[in-house]
């Protein structure tokens, strides 16, 4: 079975029909750098960058340094680099202890409050994309509001020209997105979709704050489904968002790895996943072997699921058939 899988890697990125689509990686640690060409993904989508903090490497030439690494991985693919998303399960020291951790300083919130911290990483990237130009952008967390985006962009804008004057290396076109996994940013994502450069759909906290599901509460992990119809209402209304105004979507959550929930997303027209390096084989297969109009009628019919049983129930039929 593993011999059959890593044949997939070496298949192009192309449905059955010849439809293509981009499968990316999702990283957080060194070990599974070799992975990325091994199981044949289009550089990284995701690259959580905490580990970072765990380590208290928060100093530039330390972050450049596993930055580079993780492109060097990459081939000439590119890397998404997804600022600090300190709080909630992934708790920074200094940090106090809150009633609510999710729900609390988490993610973008935190970062607008550490300045130094939000500065040093924003520098560690923009110096590292002026030897890799075209190939780094910046992915920001847990955004809730435009003014957060405004004030991340700005930093950007800053820090190039500082690193300019004083004659470093910048992409000046490195492009910021935005994590989509707060439903008020999926509400508004036609609103705000002019004001970024791309959306990376976080279906693990999009669900959480959707459903009013702790992701990390054992108590009521059945009740934790990426599947639920909501979620894929918020989903089409980020991608429609997007659409509107031309910027490109992607999914980067755990759904991404599931076969079923893939191959609706690219019916669905999200064709940019990205995922654990695991799945990257079993998501390849499945994609290769099936139409784009299959997917594309899978995708309708996820949209117009009542249930998360019945969600699931397509995505069962649909990795069943054809095996
Ligand atoms: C997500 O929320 O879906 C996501 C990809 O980010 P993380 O799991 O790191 O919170
Ligand atoms: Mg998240």
């Amino acid at each position: 079975r593993v011999k059959e899988l890593l044949k997939a890697a070496a298949l192009p990125h192309e449905t059955g029909c010849g439809s293509s689509f981009t499968l990316r990686a999702n990283v957080e640690f060194l070990e599974e750098l070799p992975r990325i060409s091994k199981h044949g993904a289009k550089g990284v989508g995701l690259l959580r960058t905490e580990t970072l903090l765990f380590q208290r490497n928060f100093e530039v030439p330390a972050q450049i340094e596993f930055y580079e690494k993780v492109l060097q991985a990459s081939g000439t693919d590119p890397v998404t680099i997804r600022l600090f998303d300190a709080g909630g399960d992934k708790l920074l020291e200094e940090a106090e202890e809150e009633p609510n951790p999710f729900l609390g300083w988490r993610g973008i919130r935190l970062l607008l409050h550490q300045r130094k911290l939000l500065r040093n990483q924003i520098e560690a990237i923009c110096r590292v994309s002026g030897n890799y130009p075209g190939r780094v952008s910046i992915l920001v967390p847990m955004v809730t509001d435009l003014n957060e985006i405004t004030r991340v962009k700005e930093k950007v804008s800053k820090i190039i020209a500082e690193l300019k004057s004083d004659g470093a290396d910048v992409d000046e076109e490195m492009k910021v997105g935005i994590m989509v996994e707060v439903p008020a940013v999926a509400l508004m994502a036609e609103e705000i979709a002019p004001f970024v450069d791309f959306f990376s759909i976080g279906t693990n906290d999009l669900t959480q704050y959707t459903l009013a599901v702790d992701r990390g509460n054992d108590r009521i992990s059945e009740l934790f489904e990426p599947f639920h119809p909501a979620v894929w209402k918020l989903i089409r209304m980020t991608m429609k968002g997007a659409e509107k105004h031309g910027i490109p979507v992607s999914v980067c959550g755990e759904s991404a790895s599931i076969p079923g929930a893939a191959a609706a997303f690219i019916g669905l027209g999200i064709t940019d996943l990205s995922m654990t390096t695991n799945a990257l084989l079993p998501v390849k297969e499945l994609l290769c072997s099936r139409s784009l109009q299959e997917m594309k009628e899978l995708g309708v019919r996820v949209a117009a699921s009542r249930s998360t049983d019945e969600v699931k129930e397509l995505f069962q039929q649909f990795t069943e058939k054809g095996t």
